[in-house]
């Protein structure tokens, strides 16, 4: 005891769940050490210790005198003399917070080292080159660590001293160079520390152990804590591990390595890792000789690895996780000397999870908590290879995940006639419009230049399952010459590349990817996750291939149909421009009867692929702009025009004007001439008579006329929906005859109909009025009942201040997250992350970004006081989230402490929020919300 308080536990008795008192290594050595295994014997100097030490900047009162206490009783348990010349006890020094802090400080080995002791281990070891190798490498390791030498001052010498003897490598070292660099490393530390190299061990071990205490508060430490926001009651002060050194190196019958409890690049229920005999850990790391698979052992050391595979079993069996260890054999001795959970990748993880319940090691709770939700995507979509290590051309925003190769394409037309020919194209462009969507169905991938995370091309990939690089701003696209400079190279069309829409980064050529995969065990996984779950999962799918594709990745229904997309395609966009250029109501109905059939069709392809699951259609969110072309692009198409009439205005002259300066030379051309006129004639009839620039000039005109100051908050949703009834009333009845007809063949639909933008309850009550209108003549004409949902999306910070009374029309609520934090924050996503967002994040005004992971403080108390008053009003309320949160596990367990009745998200996201719903259910007694 010193200053009344225990500072010291051996390993035998500290408490192994105590990692803030032991640290995270100090207690893993103790609970090893419990558990019997085969631990060299040591203790654990405690984090208090060196706390105490911080405050007085000395060693507590008492401690050297406990140290030595413990000491003894490592000479006893292991025979061993510290100092000693005959059997050396040297001892390892090690830090280790309760958390892990990489780079905090190294480990110092062998101390106890001195000229007597080096004799005992040369005796030890009959091995004096290894002895001088082991007693150098200590002077070096405390003078830079203990004593804070400049480690060049060391490398400095050994360079000398490998030039002076001819040494390629340090290998090539002798015993007696060894020695002769042990000693100027002496002469190294006593010239830069002032005093001459402490040789007593005691003073060694009390000078270690002050320096790790010390490297708490060291430069490298303070940064780590503070970018990795490890606080005070994460990890407060580090303790110091004294352990028994073992050796490797001490013949045939020893060995170093370390290894893993399963593969973990499989998860395969087998010892993986690597072992080399005769020899030191630090030979593994230097590569000096190639390690041998664990799997070999058998063969080699029978013994030893019946020893291992005990190890293994008794790991397991108590940790209950994969475990990562070391080990060390000496003289056919089997020693742990670590231990930690194993880091897998998701494939392991998942397999693990699965198998580890069927063997009875763990509970099927803890196989879905095991898992963490995000790492699944990278079993969904392909992904580079990972023996793949090139560098890359750029990088932009991973904005849809996923690996893709293909040619560079710079339009939809071309990409579309290409794909459709076979061959597999990125669109590149520098920012795509809802025009382009004809492009996205026949790429491979999608890469701009401009535009963040809910860009369009990123929203239309993600919905999609493409993979996307967006806001890639060292691309610079020149259209004319077809071509793209990225980064320093120059592409151009029909060039390969690859995108990693997972990282953002952009390559030359193709490289190779390896392929999704839905395993049995993900599917088994999942499945549990469904059992546990409170909160349902539906997808975000505007079509019905990606409707089936995400029922494969489990989407129980759809929470949110896009019914613009559908307004996109090749076949509607001249039926949809021609509606909105409409003069009168009569050419508006006109369009909008042309495109009552496909939209019908679109809605009954949907409910099939969905059949009975509910399916959530959005009637039309955005303004009519974004079906038109912008001003800017009119503008130029018509100078372009008036310019080549022009220019052909004058070509219809140039017969005359031959005629009159050179009559012979006309008579030689006439003919020539009259064709090449009657060519300009018939080309200006068709392409550019004033109906032509007029037609363009009438659309520029309404381009202008519909142009907004700021179009996210203007004439679109809801509000668009009330000034011109006839397109909402047109998409409510081909929502609803599609639902009639599938009713008919039999197929069981659960159609709800959302109205997006909604702000005031009489913007609900007045669609809800046509709604019933409408619903009331399809029954009647198609002789069926028809039962559907109707409802609002929440988006509007309004609407949820209004939603006890928006609950007495709606039947559901759909919280829109991207657009709701865009009006709580009053901030734009783009303009943000462009913008100022990385130095809110930087200075911590904000942790996240809000539009990824949802703002629980701001957002979610809307969200939360929407659901309480909306559920007052209707207690059979459904609330689902549709916005990009609806796929980011930590948002989903706040949806799911709230009480919403599901999330919706991407397909391919559709397995990551199944498993984070389960885990909100299996952890909601301790969530709590962020105050
Ligand atoms: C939303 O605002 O969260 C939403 C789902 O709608 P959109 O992204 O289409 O605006
Ligand atoms: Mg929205």
């Amino acid at each position: 005891m010193s200053d009344g308080k225990k500072y010291i536990y051996a390993f035998e008795e500290g408490d192994g769940q105590n990692k803030m008192l032991l640290g995270g290594k100090g207690a893993n050595l103790c609970e090893m050490t419990q558990i019997g295994l085969n631990v060299p014997p040591g203790f654990t100097i405690t984090t208090e210790a060196c706390l105490a030490y911080l405050e007085k900047n000395q060693l507590p009162d008492g401690l050297m005198d406990d140290i030595k206490v413990h000491m003894l009783a490592l000479e006893q348990k292991t025979g061993k003399g510290f100092g000693s010349d005959k059997n050396p006890l040297l001892v390892s020094v090690r830090s280790g917070s309760a958390m892990s802090m990489p780079g905090m400080m190294d480990t110092i080995l062998n101390l106890g080292l001195n000229p007597a002791s080096l004799q005992g281990l040369i005796k030890q070891t009959a091995n004096e080159r290894f002895a001088w190798d082991a007693y150098r490498r200590f002077i070096q390791l405390f003078g830079e660590i203990a004593l804070n030498i400049s480690g060049e001052h060391f490398k400095e010498r050994m360079q000398a001293i490998k030039r002076k003897h001819g040494a390629q490598l340090d290998v090539d070292l002798s015993a007696a160079h060894l020695q002769e660099l042990a000693n100027d490393f002496l002469s190294i530390v006593e010239r830069h520390s002032g005093k001459p190299f402490p040789q007593d061990p005691y003073e060694q071990l009390e000078i270690a152990v002050g320096a790790v205490f010390r490297s708490w508060m060291g430069k490298r430490a303070v940064d780590y804590r503070k970018q990795f926001k490890i606080t005070k009651e994460l990890a407060n002060g580090t303790a110091v591990n004294i352990c028994t050194m073992v050796f490797g190196n001490m013949g045939n019958d020893s060995a170093t390595g370390v290894g893993f409890t399963r593969n973990p690049g499989t998860g395969e229920n087998v010892i993986y890792g690597e072992y080399l005999t005769n020899a030191q850990g630090e030979d593994v790391v230097a590569g000096i000789r190639t390690p041998r698979a664990i799997a070999e052992m058998e063969k080699e050391m029978p013994d030893i690895y019946r020893q291992l595979i005990v190890l293994h079993d008794r790991l397991e069996s108590h940790y209950h996780e994969v475990q990562d260890f070391e080990f060390t054999i000496e003289k056919g001795t089997l020693y742990c000397l670590q231990t930690r959970n194993g880091k897998m990748n998701a494939r392991a993880m998942v397999r693990s999870s699965v198998e580890m319940f069927h063997e009875g090691l763990i509970s099927r709770e803890r196989a879905l908590l095991r898992v963490e939700p995000a790492v699944l995507e990278q079993l969904l979509v392909p992904q580079l290879s990972p023996s793949f290590h090139g560098k890359s051309l750029a990088q932009g925003l991973p904005a849809s995940p996923g690996a893709a190769s293909g040619k560079i394409v710079f339009d939809a037309d071309t990409a579309e006639i290409r794909g459709r020919a076979g061959e597999k194209i990125i669109l590149v462009r520098e920012e795509t419009r809802p025009e382009d969507i004809h492009g996205f169905f026949q790429a491979q991938g999608i890469l701009t230049s401009r535009g963040g995370k809910t860009s369009h091309a990123a929203v239309v990939a993600r919905g999609m399952g493409k993979p996307c690089v967006s806001g890639c701003e060292q691309i610079v696209i020149n259209d004319l010459l077809r071509s793209a400079i990225i980064g320093d190279t120059t592409l151009h069309e029909g060039d390969i590349i690859t995108i990693d829409g997972g990282t953002g980064h952009v390559y030359a050529g193709e490289v190779p990817t390896v392929e999704a995969e839905f395993s049995e065990e993900i599917a088994t996984l999942l499945k549990w996750a469904d059992d546990v779950a409170r909160l349902k999962v539906m997808a975000n799918a505007d079509t019905p291939e990606s409707a089936a594709k995400a029922r494969e990745f489990g989407a129980m229904g759809i929470g949110l149909c896009r019914t613009e997309r559908m307004f996109n395609g090749t076949d509607r966009l001249p039926i949809v421009q021609e509606m909105i250029l409409a003069e009168t109501p009569e050419q508006r109905q006109s369009a909008l009867d042309r495109l009552l059939p496909i939209q019908r069709s679109d809605f009954k392809g949907i409910f099939k692929a969905m059949k009975g699951l509910p399916v959530t259609i959005r009637l039309l969110d955005p303004p009519m702009h974004e079906f038109l072309p912008t001003a800017a692009q009119l503008e130029l198409e018509i100078a372009h025009l008036h310019q080549l009439k022009d220019t052909i205005d004058g070509l219809e002259e140039l017969p005359d004007t031959l005629k009159l300066l050179n009559p012979k030379l006309y008579q030689q051309y006439a003919d020539g001439l009259t064709k090449l006129m009657g060519g300009l004639t018939t080309f200006k009839a068709s392409h550019l008579e004033d109906d032509v620039i007029s037609k363009k000039e009438k659309i520029l005109k309404k381009v202008r006329a519909l142009a907004e100051v700021n179009p996210m908050l203007g004439h679109r949703g809801v509000r668009l929906g009330i000034t011109y009834p006839e397109i909402y009333s047109m998409q409510i009845q081909a929502i609803l005859e599609a639902a009639a007809l599938c009713a008919r063949e039999g197929i069981e639909i659960h159609p709800e109909i959302m109205v997006p933008q909604v702000a005031t309850v009489e913007e609900l009550t007045r669609i809800h009025s046509y709604v019933q209108r409408i619903h009331k003549i399809v029954e009647l004409t198609h002789g069926i009942n028809v039962r559907f949902k109707f409802g609002s999306m929440m988006e509007v910070v309004r609407a949820c201040l209004r939603a006890g009374r928006m609950a007495e029309t709606a039947e559901f609520f759909s919280f829109g997250t991207n657009d709701l934090t865009q009006a709580t924050f009053s901030f734009s996503r783009e303009d943000a992350e462009n913008k100022f967002l990385p130095a809110y994040n930087e200075t911590g005004i904000l942790q996240d970004n809000p539009f990824e992971v949802l703002d629980i403080k701001g957002v979610g108390q809307l969200m939360k006081m929407a659901v309480d008053n909306g559920r007052k009003t209707r207690p059979e309320l459904k609330v689902g989230i549709c916005g990009e949160h609806g796929g980011h596990p930590g948002s989903i367990h706040f949806c799911h402490h709230i009480g919403l009745s599901y999330v919706s998200c991407s397909g391919p996201r559709v397995p990551i929020a199944r498993l984070a719903a389960a885990q909100a259910k299996l952890l909601e007694e301790q969530y709590r919300t962020p105050s």
